[in-house]
């Protein structure tokens, strides 16, 4: 095999953080760029409690520390007898019954068993648990039919076999799904402190750009960046405010910017940012706050803004107009700024190795993302095809996409067979 065109998965080296305004003119990488761009976040947004019910894609604010054990008692795993197991002994004398919710409360004698249902506690001096078609019932006496197919301990759940007392249930900074959501309630905890979602104003530039359900203009073109935006935005946690389409006029365009920066914690724009565009949007946003034009070397998603808009400094990213370089562009930068404000320290995007199903090819000196199809064959290997033309204007291809194909800036080609990276893309809504 050929040599590795993988993307360094090493956490992201700390450095002495550039602000943000110090990028501008010159081609930055996108490590670089990703990493700079969390500078724009002053403070992390506070935190809430929230019921249990209410907190699920909500990122946790707290360590949670498990107040009980779980499963509470020593109980038992299937429906059968439990009892103090001995191998001399083959015959057992019922003492009483356990069900879920109703232990049995003396102490087993030698010889003794009772009847169990699963989950039910294990009575004092019991240690094992034998499954009920395992048995055979005579006269008053229970039988084992294959003693020697019995373990001592078998079929028991021990207290706090799933967490004990006093552990770290959850770190602070998990996202609650799920799985942690029924954690979480297994210890009867009711509400926990979440961060506050981000609020993300999200609105589209260009006098081209048509709202769906409107006429096209002979020229224009159905405003998809809005959609895609919005979606990717709620997809990773945040509150949109949708602010539509900002029209080519420097006064309400004004109003907009400004009003968003008070209200939101985020304010994205898609369009008009590429190099020697002047556009009213641009200007207006120059003139509410600060800001930079970045270069990075990455394709799709080349041009990208920055800075803060308005006294609240609030964060501002323009993407392209592009709809698979917006996209991109999002899950390269914006889902780490959001991870930011939720008070998350820089993490790589989550990478997985595959090998190339195909040529590819990308550039020296530019962080190539192509988006790509993966499968793995019946040996568990994982394999990568792209998904077909790569025009950054071709969001089928982000329809197609389970992945991207990250090309670093030092792989001009791939051959078929070769390893590579890949970002995973999700699909929960
Ligand atoms: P721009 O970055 O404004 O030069 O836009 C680059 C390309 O993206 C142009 O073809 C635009 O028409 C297109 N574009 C800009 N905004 C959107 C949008 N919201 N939805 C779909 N395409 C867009
Ligand atoms: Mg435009």
């Amino acid at each position: 095999m050929t040599q590795p065109h993988a993307a360094d998965t090493a956490n992201d080296a700390p450095s002495a953080p550039l602000s943000c305004f110090d990028l501008a003119e010159r081609m930055s990488s996108v490590d670089e760029a990703r990493r700079t761009l969390l500078t724009l976040v002053e403070a992390p947004l506070p935190s809430e409690r929230v019921a249990l019910q209410e907190a699920r894609g909500r990122r946790l604010a707290e360590q949670l520390t498990a107040p009980i054990d779980v499963p509470q008692n020593t109980n038992a795993a299937m429906d059968g007898i439990a009892l103090a197991w001995q191998t001399d002994r083959n015959h057992w004398v019922p003492a009483g019954q356990a069900l879920a919710g109703e232990p049995f409360t003396a102490r087993l004698a030698p010889g003794e068993c009772v009847t169990i249902a699963t989950g039910a506690p294990l009575p004092d001096g019991a240690d094992t648990v034998i499954m009920r078609e395992q048995l055979t019932t005579r006269g008053d006496q229970v039988i084992v039919n294959d003693p020697e197919r019995v373990r001592a301990g078998q079929n028991v759940r021990q207290a706090g076999e799933d967490i004990a007392r006093g552990s770290v249930a959850l770190a602070a900074g998990e996202r609650l799904d799920a799985a942690r959501l029924g954690f979480i309630a297994s210890l009867g905890i009711a509400d926990v402190a979440v961060y506050r979602r981000p609020r993300v104003a999200v609105f589209s530039t260009g006098s081209e750009v048509t709202a769906p359900g409107e006429t096209l203009p002979t020229a224009g073109i159905f405003d998809a960046n809005r959609f895609t935006l919005t979606g990717l935005a709620r997809e990773n946690g945040a509150e949109v405010i949708d602010l539509g389409i900002l029209p080519d006029a420097p006064a309400s365009i004004r109003r907009a910017l400004e009003s968003a920066a008070a209200e939101a914690d985020l304010v994205l724009t898609s369009g008009g940012v590429s190099m020697g565009q002047a556009d009213y949007t641009r200007e207006a946003l120059a003139e509410l706050g600060q800001l930079a034009f970045w270069r990075v070397a990455m394709r799709p998603g080349k041009p990208l803004a920055c800075g803060w808009l308005g006294a609240t400094r609030t964060p501002f990213v323009g993407l392209p107009g592009n709809p698979v370089a917006a996209m991109v562009a999002f899950l390269q930068f914006v889902v780490p700024l959001l991870a930011r404000l939720e008070d998350q320290p820089l993490r790589p995007p989550e990478r997985l190795f595959a090998r190339a199903g195909e040529d590819l090819s990308g550039r020296t000196g530019r962080c190539d993302f192509i988006r790509g199809v993966s499968t793995s064959d019946r040996n568990g290997q994982l394999w990568v095809h792209s998904t077909g033309a790569q025009g950054s204007g071709i969001l089928a291809s982000m329809v197609d996409a389970n992945c991207l194909i990250e090309l670093p800036d030092t792989c001009a080609a791939v051959s078929p067979g070769d390893t590579v990276t890949i970002q995973p893309l999700r699909r929960d809504a």
